[in-house]
């Protein structure tokens, strides 16, 4: 089949209107949020529907050609960043399809955007807690594929732990239909779990059967500044304890961090009179009476200030208090973009062990790369850390060695190299490096067993051929 027989045949498949092929309409979608990474493809394709998919990745077999998924293109290791073949926008597969309250599920199909799930599950007096800085943006179908954390999963957990059933295209063009919403279901091997996290590398999500949660309409939200990052998971602790259970949020976020926050937006230049080398942005919420979720936070942190354990905490008074607090919060990735070289890092850690990497990560930096200032931030609740490092310099040589040692550090610590952004092409080599040999070929196996040709966004997690 030649190319403008490829292209006829998806025109017919998802009108012409859908297939789109000139050099500024596909910009946008061939370079990733960091505009680090720069893809190129035949064409994008839009499809409406599950069948339109399923007919998209027949023709594609049929043509040898291969096909990346690309949801809302805010993942942060390029994973839907073409090499070449089709790019497959899933833009226009948007619906919320059924909204079941009273049994705390929801159907959407893979496009729908995150922020609109939030507001169906909001108007049916309903939760969905996936909650990230991307989310007016970014496509629940891309959360699944990569298995996206974010601020709620101390409570709520992770995407995975989201999601009761999935429609999937397979790569030969062959629909598995599990769009079901069993809390229980022990009928052999549990498929869904195999494409969540697996980055469009097994097949195209379609649509999602995702749990719901009662509201929570009470929340406290309180930025504190902490001696020490051991005093911030003391915290963590006895707050988790005395509220029952009700942190919805810990988030960790360093001096550097706020002032580059600050740099960014003066509204947070005089965010807390102390100044501490670390600060924690909580959130308390739960469905007690008003104000009480408020006065056990401003109680807890009084006795925390008392034993040293806290320095200075200010805690929102509004919603609109707490709107700005985690608005910063939502900033320090925009903020940590502004520099000449940038070492990046999503690691997750054991708790026991977060303040110990810490310190020596910092060690590692100051022998390494002196110059260099580290922005560490994080959702300190579930062990997940941002370590950055910028410098002034354009100098990127310092990068590598220095990640290849604080990955060794994780590694060594027993923590993990990609908490929740996944792997994507920015870590392939990592993944090789640091998963076993036993699970590296129980991957390929899985890969080839699904993917035979490999044509389902080659290159991506495991290295191509
Ligand atoms: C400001 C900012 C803050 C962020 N904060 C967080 C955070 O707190 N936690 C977190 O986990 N992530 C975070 N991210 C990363 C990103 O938002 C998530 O990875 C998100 O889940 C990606 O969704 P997306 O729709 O943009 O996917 P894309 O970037 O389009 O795709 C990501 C991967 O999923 C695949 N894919 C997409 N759609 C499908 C589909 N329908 N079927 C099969 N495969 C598919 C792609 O091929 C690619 O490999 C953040 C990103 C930004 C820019």
């Amino acid at each position: 089949m030649t190319r403008s027989d490829l292209l006829g045949a998806l025109g017919a498949i998802v009108g012409s209107a859908a297939v789109v092929t000139d050099a500024h309409s596909l910009e946008p979608h061939l370079v990733d949020w960091r505009r680090e990474y720069h893809g190129s493809a035949l064409a994008m394709v839009c499809p409406a529907s599950t069948a339109e998919v399923s007919a998209v990745l027949a023709a594609c077999t049929q043509a040898g050609v291969c096909v990346t998924p690309q949801g809302g293109n805010t993942g942060l290791c390029a994973g839907a960043i073409p090499r070449d073949g089709v790019l497959l926008n899933l833009r226009r597969m948007n619906r919320i399809v059924q909204v079941d309250a009273e049994g705390h599920a929801m159907t959407v199909e893979a496009g729908a955007v995150l922020a609109d799930i939030q507001r169906a599950a909001r108007d049916h007096g309903r939760l969905f807690p996936l909650s990230l800085g991307a989310e007016g943006s970014c496509q629940i179908g891309g959360n699944i594929a990569t298995n996206a954390g974010g601020m709620n999963v101390l409570r709520y957990g992770n995407t995975r732990e989201l999601v009761l059933g999935l429609k999937v295209v397979l790569p030969d063009g062959e629909v598995w239909d599990g769009l079901r919403s069993l809390r229980k279901d022990n009928r052999g091997y549990d498929l869904k779990q195999l494409f969540i996290g697996s980055e469009g590398t097994l097949g195209v999500i379609t649509e999602a059967v995702l749990r719901l949660f009662p509201q929570t309409p009470q929340s406290a939200v309180a930025v504190v500044a902490v001696p020490s990052c051991a005093a911030a998971l003391e915290l963590l602790a006895r707050l988790q304890r005395r509220s029952g259970n009700g942190v919805s949020a810990y988030e960790l976020i360093d001096r550097a961090c706020v002032d580059a926050v600050a740099r960014h937006d003066a509204q947070y230049r005089s965010l807390l009179e102390q100044a501490t080398p670390w600060y924690v942005l909580l959130e308390l919420a739960g469905a007690g009476p008003d104000g009480a979720l408020q006065d056990l936070l401003e109680q807890q942190l009084g006795e925390a200030l008392e034993q040293e354990l806290v320095v200075d905490a200010v805690i929102a008074q509004s919603l609109s208090d707490a709107g700005r607090l985690w608005a910063m919060r939502h900033l320090i990735p925009e903020a940590v973009r502004g520099f000449a070289s940038v070492l990046r890092s999503d690691i997750a850690l054991p708790a026991a062990r977060v303040a110990d990497f810490v310190e020596q990560a910092q060690g590692a930096v100051g022998r390494m790369r002196p110059t260099g200032t580290v922005l560490c931030f994080g959702h300190l609740g579930d062990g997940n850390l941002h370590f950055n490092v910028v410098d002034a310099d354009e100098d990127r040589s310092w990068v590598h060695p220095l990640s290849q040692a604080l990955y060794d550090l994780v590694a060594e610590h027993g923590g993990s190299f990609s908490a929740e952004h996944g792997v994507g092409q920015a870590k392939v080599a990592e993944l090789a490096q640091y998963k076993s040999a036993v699970e590296m070929a129980l991957m390929r196996r899985l890969k080839a067993a699904l993917d035979p040709d490999n044509r389902m966004n080659p290159g991506k997690v495991l290295a191509a051929g």
